[in-house]
């Protein structure tokens, strides 16, 4: 068990205005932010950071999606990091979301679905490497 994961609030939360409220639950979820930014990633760099689902059909529409406007990438600190906030987050479509998560509140569909969360300890080093360099680290 590690204690950090990676996150974005995805183009469609920023569109919505719901930046302020997603990093509300992500502090009353008692997570630290170790790192930062607000950025648009390109196509390509989209591409890349999701090179695991290349083979899959919504790969297209995902990286088009993500590439489509700002993004809030994050690293996060808290005991089983992971773990609880996949939890916090919710299930990947909002319709079997739990009450109180993430996604239930302000996710509108499984491709545009507010917030992402790494999947293992091994994915959040990865990920985290992927938008952050050791000074931007705190
Ligand atoms: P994330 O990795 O963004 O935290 P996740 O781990 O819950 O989400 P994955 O299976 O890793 O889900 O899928 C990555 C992303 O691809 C999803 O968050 C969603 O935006 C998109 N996606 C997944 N399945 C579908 C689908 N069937 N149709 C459209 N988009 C999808
Ligand atoms: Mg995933």
């Amino acid at each position: 068990m590690s204690n950090r994961t990676f996150t974005m609030i995805k183009p469609d939360a920023v569109k919505a205005g719901n930046i302020g409220n997603i990093l509300q639950m992500i502090y009353a979820g008692g997570f630290r932010i170790v790192a930062m930014k607000y950025l648009q990633i390109s196509k390509q760099q989209a591409e890349k950071f999701y090179e695991v689902h290349a083979s899959r059909p919504f790969y297209g529409e995902l990286t088009d999606f993500m590439s489509s406007g700002p993004i809030v990438a994050a690293i996060l600190e808290k005991d089983n990091a992971v773990i609880d906030f996949r939890t916090l987050i919710g299930a990947t479509n909002p319709a079997q979301a739990e009450e109180g998560t993430i996604r239930k509140k302000y996710a509108t569909s499984i491709s545009e679905n507010a917030v992402h969360g790494s999947d293992s300890d091994e994915n959040a080093a990865i990920e985290g490497n992927f938008f952050f360099n050791g000074l931007e680290r705190f």
